[in-house]
């Protein structure tokens, strides 16, 4: 199917259930169920899957596509999809034809749900060092040992895509590999219901891996080739799904700013806002803000898919500026539509709420930036 039919379905999806469920997600921080389930059923969460293993095999401009489209009704169910489509990216990176056939081939007929797993509570905003421990106890066999922090998803996916460090003293500290653990695997303890004040239906729960066994088979790629998953892959379909969701949010406040704008009259002048230059002015100005953004945006996940050599730094500078874009238009947009949007009940304090998590979802800005002026000063991009 071509990718504006696809897109047309999201944004049928959007407007119904997902635009109907939403109020709930954010109110009683219920993870999208209904949404999920439906976009399962119309086989959208194959999006990212290869057309050989039965999905829609498109990549990352879809990917923040989707995830805008979804993110302009509800940012919890877009950042549930992204992760989700996240994990399948990774796992089709490199994927061996018995993974494909279990997890791919699922999950493009639309009856598999999968995550990422990355972050820890010791390394925190720098998910590239987990310390979660991936031991070969046989040849057939690995066992997990670690916890980590906001799986997306978490509770509800099928399976995991979990990042970890080899401990055999060959394997050196940097060297990190994804593996798939499956949800009905034992040694798995969940921590408690995801309570964040925004993006409140994500069910981002803390994990620990207590002697998780896996197959070896689980083992996304060989050992050791690992950097390559995070700069060809995870980031960029990680970087990808965030930007769309919080540009999306952008939108969503653009649009209900304009909304107040047409439809505010005083009595005492017979004005309407929407005739006060003033006003204008900065409505224009938001809009330009929003749109640059998603020129930027849709520049590098293109740039990203034809694997072109600048796709890395386009993307991110993107999410860095969607993250600043997300959160400026919220405040100005609340400023402009005056105290009615200082209610709970106005649709902008989920708005602010949900934006607020732009900032610090890892790759946070202040990382994404310094990695930019790291790689323009010829320096290693990871640090400390
Ligand atoms: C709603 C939500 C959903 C999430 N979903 C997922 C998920 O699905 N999967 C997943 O793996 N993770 C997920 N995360 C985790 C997220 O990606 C971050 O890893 C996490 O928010 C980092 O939080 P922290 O408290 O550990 O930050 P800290 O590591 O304590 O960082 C605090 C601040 O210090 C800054 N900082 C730290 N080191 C540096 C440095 N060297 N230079 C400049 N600044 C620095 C950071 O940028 C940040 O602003 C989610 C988080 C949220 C809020």
């Amino acid at each position: 199917m071509p990718l504006d039919k696809l897109l047309s379905k999201f944004r049928t999806l959007a407007e119904g259930i997902i635009a109907e469920e939403a109020p709930r997600v954010d109110q009683e921080a219920r993870w999208p169920e209904k949404s999920m389930r439906l976009l399962q059923q119309e086989r959208l969460t194959g999006l990212v899957v290869p057309q050989e293993c039965g999905g829609w095999g498109q990549g990352l401009y879809a990917l923040g596509q989707a995830c805008e489209v979804i993110g302009q009704v509800s940012a919890s169910t877009a950042l549930c999809f992204g992760m989700h489509g996240v994990g399948a990216a990774v796992m089709a990176a490199k994927a061996s034809p018995r993974q494909k056939k279990a997890f791919l081939e699922p999950i493009a007929q639309g009856l598999h749900l999968t995550t990422l797993a990355l972050s820890e509570p010791g390394t925190g905003a720098h998910f590239y060092y987990p310390q979660t421990q991936l031991l070969a106890v046989s040849p057939d066999e690995f066992q997990l040992e670690g916890q980590k922090t906001f799986v997306t998803n978490g509770g509800h996916a099928d399976s995991y895509v979990v990042s970890t460090v080899g401990v055999e003293p060959e394997a050196g500290f940097h060297q990190f590999s994804c593996a798939i653990v499956e949800k009905c695997a034992a040694g798995l303890d969940w921590g408690p219901a995801w309570n964040g004040i925004g993006m409140r239906g994500n069910s981002s729960r803390s994990l620990t891996l207590h002697q998780v066994t896996i197959p070896a088979w689980h083992l996304l790629g060989e050992r050791g080739d690992q950097l390559w998953y995070i700069f060809q892959v995870v980031a960029p379909y990680f970087l990808t799904a965030m930007a769309g969701t919080y540009l999306g949010l952008a939108q969503a406040a653009l649009d209900r700013v304009r909304h107040h704008l047409m439809q505010r009259h005083y009595s005492h002048s017979g004005l309407s806002l929407h005739q006060v230059p003033l006003l204008q002015h900065r409505l224009g100005t938001l809009w330009a803000k929003v749109e640059r953004t998603r020129q930027l945006l849709y520049h590098a996940a293109r740039q990203g898919d034809a694997q072109g050599a600048g796709a890395v730094m386009s993307l991110l500078a993107a999410k860095a500026e969607v993250a600043h874009c997300a959160v400026e238009v919220v405040n100005e947009a609340m400023t402009l539509a005056g105290g009615s949007a200082y209610r709970e009940d106005s649709a902008f304090d989920v708005l602010l709420r949900d934006a607020r998590a732009a900032h610090v979802m890892s790759p946070t800005t202040d990382l994404l930036y310094t990695w930019i002026g790291r790689a323009l000063l010829d320096q290693p991009l990871l640090g400390d």
